[in-house]
C-alpha cells in the first residue's frame, strides 16, 4: 500500500501550481495569485516553477494556503488510495 504513495502525489503538487501560481514561459517565473487582506494580489513572482519552492513561498508568506494546501493533498492522496483499494477489491471477487 505505501509503495503507491510516490505516484500518486506527482498530481496533487501541479493542481497547486496552477491554483496559487501563473508560470510566465518568456520570463521563466511564477506569480503569485494568492489574494492578500488588503485586497491585493501578492504578486510576487518566484524565479522557478519548481512545486517546492513555491510551496517554500506558500509556507513562509501564506501560512492559511499553506496549511489548506497540505491537508487537501493529505485528502486526495487518502481518496486516490481508497478508490484504488476499492478498484484492487473490486477485481478480486470476481
Ligand atoms: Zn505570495
Amino acid at each position: 500500500m505505501g509503495r503507491l504513495k510516490r505516484q500518486l502525489l506527482q498530481p496533487d503538487i501541479i493542481k497547486v501550481k496552477v491554483k496559487y501560481f501563473l508560470y510566465d514561459e518568456q520570463k521563466r517565473r511564477s506569480v503569485c495569485q494568492i489574494e492578500l487582506s488588503n485586497r491585493k494580489t501578492c504578486s510576487v513572482s518566484v524565479a522557478t516553477k519548481n512545486p517546492t519552492n513555491l510551496k517554500n513561498h506558500l509556507k513562509n508568506h501564506h501560512r492559511a494556503e499553506y496549511e489548506d494546501l497540505m491537508s487537501r493533498e493529505a485528502e486526495e492522496t487518502a481518496a486516490k488510495k481508497q478508490r484504488m483499494q476499492a478498484g484492487i477489491v473490486a477485481a478480486k471477487c470476481y
